[in-house]
């Protein structure tokens, strides 16, 4: 969950965007914004529009996906793309998280930072103005390294037993 004063300025620069935009600042963009902020980990747009719901807000999938965009646009959110699927977390500019993320099924998991990490902010950019800072790390998790190796298994006994009727065959 962002910090209070995090949200708010995250507000302030929805509200400025779509001013300029001469766009209304609808209360379920707004309600979208709150909902991303208040996600703990990276979410699917299943998993924000669940949330919604779970406040008695209703929004079509077309809204979400085009609120989602706009607020990837204005780098209030971020967009991970991984092999199976998509998952958006807001930018929280105040804190520097690092988490680990399957690139398979999108389940992530905030690990310890390494003390390294809170350098960053300090760390110099080029020609580069720096709005947040998170380390992701991108792997496998072991539900999904385990479904691998018994797939490398079921391919290796299909291999083998295509193999053999070759063999067979080979020999009549
Ligand atoms: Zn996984």
């Amino acid at each position: 969950m962002m910090q209070e004063d995090a949200i708010q300025n995250a507000h302030a620069t929805l509200a400025r965007s779509l001013q300029t935009m001469n766009c209304r600042c609808t209360p379920e963009r707004r309600a979208i914004l709150d909902a991303a902020c208040s996600m703990d980990a990276p979410f699917s747009i299943a998993d924000i529009a669940a949330q919604m719901a779970s406040h008695g807000f209703k929004v079509s999938r077309a809204t979400l996906y085009n609120t989602l965009r706009l607020l990837v646009d204005l780098r209030l959110i971020v967009c991970l793309r991984m092999q199976n699927c998509t998952r958006y977390e807001a930018v929280d500019p105040t804190r520097t998280r690092c988490r680990q993320v399957c690139t398979l099924c999108g389940r992530t998991m905030e690990v310890s930072a390494p003390a390294e990490l809170d350098k960053l902010p300090g760390a110099k950019t080029r020609r580069f103005r720096p709005t947040a800072y998170a380390l992701y790390v991108f792997g496998m998790c072991a539900s999904c390294q385990r479904r691998a190796c018994q797939d490398t298994n079921i391919n290796k006994k299909h291999t083998r037993s295509a193999g053999t009727e070759k063999e067979k065959q080979g020999n009549i």
